[in-house]
């Protein structure tokens, strides 16, 4: 039996255990064994980041330019393979899954070119005959903790700028894809990266996790995962006062309004509430919808929901692929029940269905009759299930997206270009979508969320030098 190690300080390493990778389009597929790290390895991993870090941090802007360019170029080229291990570790069609792989091979390319751009600043000083420079530098070590929703390109927009801006990092992914990170991790070795400066620890959260965040020599943590685990790293992090970023959950909005394009509507909210199995924290989990076009709305959305084909991950012609696993698929199915319960309608899918192969299938489902006030309506579901809550006009429209304790992403469709400026100025979300899906986003313009969604600086794009970069104000008496 092959077991998919963990790299340490340049090393692959065996773990105090193993992880079963397994495909939850097909339960009978084991993909591989993966080595759980012990704590006294993750120690280690620590050591050897920070054992790397000087020799790192002043490496040059070429070289590392050129490792993030090499890459880059290898997760494109191996497209096809890290593709098919994606879709079968976490259930997201192969279309869904190459095209993530592709965004991580273009987030390495844009942090290649990224990191030739850093600048500083020479000032005057306010006193005679002084100097004043203000330049970014690295921060030290990294701890990247990631979901399990987007195994490779999450990893890929923390990896990337961590080390472009010569940071070490230590990364923990979920252990439920261990795949794909373990497939970056050779990629990121193969393309030559020093020992130390880039580590693997596979393990899970509640342990490797907990002690990364807790490490003394860990200078930062970037996370992305459930509010609950955030809020706690949060806690840890503020106590030992370390750097720290948590993108989390969503329960965003689209609006519809009356004088919508009704397939640009039903386009956006079928793609931006089902795609990748609605496991999105940019999914568009209440769909608000204006009087006037509520019911063509809700028919034209059923219809098409119809059409969607929900089967193995790795099929051609699946549109909708499994529930990542058992857990995730057990919560989807409590909400259906909470959601009924409540008093909503559920209008369309929601069945667990079987296929060839045994896997956690679900068709999505759509409530309508909802009330802002539901827990289906307030809580993340992270999976395909979304609501329609009906509004009387735009106003109301805007303050029922508004009323949510999330704030990352929230998308309008409208022919109005006075409602679309306004929502774009009042909506309160890091993102927001005009005739496009609340889901899918460019790579090289920040991202990220407002209330109980983010915390800390922006990640991606040029923005993301804020988390990853420490600032320096140095005075010279000329
Ligand atoms: P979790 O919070 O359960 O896990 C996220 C990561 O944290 C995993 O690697 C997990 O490890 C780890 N972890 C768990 N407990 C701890 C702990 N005590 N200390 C340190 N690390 C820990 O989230 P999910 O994996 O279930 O991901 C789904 C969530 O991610 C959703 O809420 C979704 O909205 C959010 N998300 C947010 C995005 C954003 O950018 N805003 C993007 C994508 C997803 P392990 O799983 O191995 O135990």
């Amino acid at each position: 039996m092959t077991i998919h190690c963990n790299y340490i300080g340049g090393e692959w390493r065996e773990g105090q255990g193993t992880i079963a990778n397994i495909n939850p389009s097909d339960t009978n597929d084991r993909i591989g064994e993966y080595a759980e790290a012990s704590p006294a390895q993750l120690d280690e991993a620590v050591a050897a980041a920070r054992q790397a870090f000087p020799a790192w941090s002043r490496s040059g802007i070429q070289s590392r330019s050129e490792l993030l360019d090499r890459i880059g170029q290898m997760i494109l080229d191996r497209r096809a393979q890290l593709g098919e291990l994606l879709a079968r570790e976490e259930g997201k069609t192969l279309p869904e899954a190459t095209g993530e792989v592709v965004r991580a091979g273009q987030i390495f390319k844009f942090f290649s070119g990224e990191i030739l751009q850093l600048r500083g600043e020479l000032q005057p000083s306010v006193r005679p005959g002084l100097e004043v420079s203000v330049t970014r530098e690295a921060l030290g070590v990294i701890g990247l903790i990631t979901p399990w929703n987007f195994p490779i390109a999450i990893p890929a927009w923390k990896i990337a700028p961590a080390l472009a801006y010569g940071n070490c990092v230590v990364f923990k992914p979920a252990e439920l894809v261990p795949g794909s990170a373990h497939a970056l991790a050779q990629i990121i070795a193969e393309a030559g990266v020093p020992d130390g400066v880039f580590n693997l620890v596979m393990g899970p959260g509640r342990v490797i996790g907990d002690a990364l965040v807790n490490h003394p020599q860990v200078d930062a943590i970037s996370f992305t995962g459930s509010q609950n685990t955030g809020r706690r790293i949060a806690a840890v992090a503020a106590a030992r006062l370390a750097k720290v970023q948590l993108e989390m959950g969503g329960k965003n909005p689209l609006v519809v309004l009356d004088d919508a394009d009704l397939d640009t509507a039903v386009e956006c909210a079928v793609n931006g509430a089902f795609f990748s199995t609605g496991q999105r924290c940019t999914a568009s989990s209440r769909l608000i919808v204006t009087s006037g076009i509520h019911d063509r709305f809700v028919e034209a959305v059923c219809e098409r929901m119809k059409a969607l084909v929900t089967d193995h991950a790795l099929k051609a012609g699946t549109h909708i692929g499994p529930v990542v696993d058992e857990r995730q698929l057990k919560q989807d199915l409590d909400y259906i029940d909470i959601g009924r319960g409540e008093g909503a309608t559920l209008v369309c899918g929601g069945e667990r269905v079987e296929r060839e192969t045994p896997g956690f299938y679900l068709t999505p489902a759509l409530f309508t009759g909802t009330e802002p006030q539901m827990r289906i309506n307030r809580e993340e579901i992270f999976g395909p299930v979304a609501t329609v809550i009906r509004a009387d006009d735009y106003e109301q429209a805007l303050a029922l997206a508004n009323d949510t304790e999330f704030g990352l992403s929230a998308g309008i469709v409208t022919r109005s270009l006075k409602h679309a400026s306004h929502f774009k100025a009042n909506a309160q979300a890091g993102m927001v979508m005009v005739n496009v899906p609340t889901a899918g986003v460019d790579y090289h313009v920040p991202f990220g969320g407002r209330k109980g969604s983010s915390y800390g600086a922006r990640e991606q794009g040029s923005y993301a030098r804020e988390f990853y970069t420490t600032v320096k104000t140095a005075y010279t008496l000329a």
